[in-house]
């Protein structure tokens, strides 16, 4: 039942903030000191995920990837809560944490982002690496490091051929491709990799593997996982000394919990307003939001909807027509490691290793906007966050010959329209 909002009240109003990654920490830069702001996230990181691939071949370390939850709440004035939200009970509007506190609240944001999906595959929780975090990448990154100082076979699996799997791969291949014996088999149920985007994309990722052990077996889909071997519809059992699972995400119990969601696994649907539903002083928003035309789960649609929904959140609560959320279309970028980097847009893929300087840039400028180099400590973040790029990424590139040449490649695979 939608519970309206009460625009005449003269107290200050509380709002509620549940997660504060990309959308949650966005709302919560947007909102100003008039209302009493609580943010409320389990974990004391702000975490740059889309960069996390790159802790498994070392190129990047966690704390490049992080920047401190406390601080940069203190920064926009509203308190900051280290807590596990276990309930979020609208008709009673508290929020509720796993250590027994509750948080009422006039308006609640829910930015709760998703969690991994194993899809019920036996023992894939168990002995699949799931890849969501900072810390579950640089797991696998220790992983892959420790496995491959053994001698012998060195067999590694990712299961799924979407962005993240197709980036897995390409960070697997940047530090251990000159390995002997090193086999890389990638799983995805659909018919290419990246599905949705241009065929080109598939088949140039495969042309840029070809000369190094990557198998990719579409169409297929894992049946079982245990500890060193993979089980798949097609019969095939295959070997696997680390097994890396991108294969999905879901919506967090928690939103069918609170009857933002009607099923379990489902993302709560929101107006074009990105209010619930099903009750009027309850914004979603990023990815755990099923919007009525759906977009792609993507960080800057996350820090859109955050800046939209503190922007409606004002409104409402101040009596005035609530706006629209118009997501603007923005390229993908994705990188295969120091192979390539793609840039799609639309029917448009334009290949040139050059373009990971795009996907740098994308970061350096970001994490400043997130975290403006005020003080000493953000300072130091920003030469640290240089000074990796430059050893780490940009220096091999131009120091090494191999490297050079395929910098300097360009191609555009297909344009609309094209034969
Ligand atoms: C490996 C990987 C690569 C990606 N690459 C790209 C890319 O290249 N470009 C791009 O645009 N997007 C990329 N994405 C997607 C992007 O990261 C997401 O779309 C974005 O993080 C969504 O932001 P969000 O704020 O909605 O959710 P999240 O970033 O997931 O944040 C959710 C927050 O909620 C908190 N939380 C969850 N449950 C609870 C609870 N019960 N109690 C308290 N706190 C809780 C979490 O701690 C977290 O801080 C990538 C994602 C991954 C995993």
């Amino acid at each position: 039942m939608a519970q309206p909002l009460n625009p005449s009240d003269q107290q200050r109003q509380r709002i509620v903030i549940v997660g504060a990654n990309f959308a949650g920490l966005t709302a919560a830069q947007h909102l100003g000191g008039a209302h009493a702001v609580t943010v409320i996230d389990r974990s004391p990181w702000f975490e740059w995920l889309p960069n996390i691939h790159e802790l498994l071949s070392g190129v990047r370390r966690p704390a490049i990837l992080r920047l401190s939850r406390p601080h940069l709440i203190a920064r926009t004035g509203h308190r900051f809560v280290r807590a596990t939200v276990a309930a979020i009970d609208v008709p009673a509007a508290k929020v509720i944490t796993a250590d027994g506190r509750d948080f009422g609240f006039d308006v609640c944001i829910v930015a709760l982002g998703g969690v991994n999906d194993t899809f019920g595959v036996p023992g894939a929780d168990r002995y699949a690496l799931p890849f969501k975090s900072v810390d579950q990448c640089h797991a696998i990154g220790r992983q892959l490091a420790m496995r491959a100082r053994r001698p012998g076979r060195l067999s590694v699996v990712i299961v799924g051929g979407g962005l993240e799997g197709v980036e897995a791969l390409g960070e697997v291949l940047r530090r251990y491709r000159h390995r002997h014996e090193l086999t890389v088999r990638v799983i995805e149920g659909a018919p290419t990799l990246l599905p949705g985007a241009p065929p080109a994309l598939d088949a140039a990722i495969r042309a840029r593997c070809a000369p190094y052990h990557v198998r990719f077996h579409t169409r297929t889909l894992v049946t079982k996982v245990t500890k060193r071997r993979l089980f798949l519809n097609s019969g095939e059992t295959i070997p696997s000394d680390v097994t890396i699972w991108t294969g999905g995400a879901t919506a967090p119990a928690l939103l069918q919990a609170a009857g933002l969601a009607d099923r379990s696994k489902q993302w709560a649907p929101v107006t074009e307003t990105l209010q619930s539903r099903r009750f009027d002083n309850v914004f979603v928003i990023g990815d755990a939001a099923a919007l009525p035309r759906p977009i792609s789960k993507q960080a800057y649609y996350a820090i859109q909807m955050g800046t939209c929904a503190a922007d409606n959140v004002e409104r409402a609560l101040t009596g005035q027509p609530l706006r629209p959320f118009t997501p603007s279309a923005k390229p993908m970028l994705l990188s295969l490691g120091d192979l390539d980097t793609f840039l799609v847009t639309g029917d448009t893929v334009i290949a040139a290793p050059a373009l990971a300087a795009l996907k740098e840039a994308v970061f350096q400028i970001t994490m400043p906007q997130v975290d403006p180099p005020t003080g000493v400590r953000a300072s130091q973040g920003l030469t640290a966050r240089f000074t990796t790029a430059a050893t780490n990424l940009a220096l091999p590139t131009v120091l090494s010959r191999e490297a050079l040449g395929r910098v300097c490649r360009l191609s555009i695979l297909r344009r609309p329209g094209a034969a």
